[in-house]
């Protein structure tokens, strides 16, 4: 393992099972040289898997802690992932994710990466029964969220693929597919993001690899962008989930070099 950090940490302040300290010393025990948590923002709308509101500050504050505690030996961030939806505002973080997890509809919220069952009520609904057409809203949505509001790290890009297995919605060989999904990521390229690299399907048994797919991380290598390893971790002994084979997946898609969550600075670049 190079990487040696994510900066994708979820806690029981949302839906992770273990607590920030946890997380802390599962990261310092394997060597990381960083770790950042990123608790779901505050979303009104679907309030099991986010902070809730009262208690941001106490997860503010145990970050800021921990921060403390491990100065000089593993440097800590406070970062949040935040939906497109998420009506908090990133300003007070050193990072956040930008994610897309939910299409809004008159009902309330659609799912992406929610039960099989949910989604396909959304797939027949508001998309004619085509999981082309899911997959169309999905990287519109994220082509919106990435003009408009620039994240600094994108989250699981290709999410939108979650439960293809089960409900077979398109054909990731398609090149219609594909090229929804390459303009995407050009738009992403203009706004000098980072691509994150993101093993948390593979923990949970979702995924038999990262997002994204290898085609759009060799585009990204070809456009010149950058990508972070991480391992969109809830549970501490995942903290560095099949880092080794993707880092692996990385050199084989062109790249010799990835940014991470930095020991003096947000960012380091790192060897691969
Ligand atoms: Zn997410
Ligand atoms: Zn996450």
């Amino acid at each position: 393992m190079l990487t040696k950090s994510s900066a994708h940490v979820h806690t029981t302040y949302c839906d992770g099972k273990s607590t920030a300290a946890q997380m802390a010393k599962a990261a310092y025990d394997l060597g990381f040289v960083s770790l950042g948590f990123s608790s779901h923002a505050y979303q009104p709308f679907d309030p099991d898997y986010c902070m809730k509101k009262d208690q941001i500050s106490a997860y503010r504050q145990e970050i800021l802690d921990l921060k403390a505690e491990y100065e000089g030996k593993m440097a800590i961030y406070l970062g949040m992932e935040r939906d497109f939806y998420s009506p908090v505002s990133p300003a007070d973080y050193d990072y956040f994710i930008g994610s897309c997890h939910y299409f809004q509809i008159p009902e309330g919220f659609g799912c992406v990466d929610g039960a099989p069952d949910n989604l396909r009520y959304y797939i027949d609904h508001y998309c004619s029964g085509s999981g082309m057409e899911l997959a169309r809203q999905y990287f519109d949505l994220l082509q919106r969220y990435i003009l408009s509001i620039r994240p600094p790290i994108i989250g699981h890009f290709d999410l939108v693929k979650k439960n293809n297995g089960i409900l077979h919605l398109f054909d990731e060989n398609d090149p219609a597919y594909r090229r929804m999904a390459l303009d995407c990521l050009a738009a992403l390229r203009e706004t000098d993001a980072i691509l994150e690299v993101n093993t948390g399907a593979l923990a949970r048994g979702y995924q038999i690899a990262p997002y994204p797919a290898p085609f759009l991380l060799k585009a990204w290598h070809d456009m010149k962008g950058k990508i972070m390893l991480n391992s969109d971790c809830h549970d501490a002994r995942f903290i560095a989930c099949q880092y080794d084979d993707a880092e692996e997946m990385m050199r084989a898609c062109g790249y010799t070099s990835a940014v991470r969550l930095g020991r003096h600075t947000l960012f380091e670049e790192y060897g691969l």
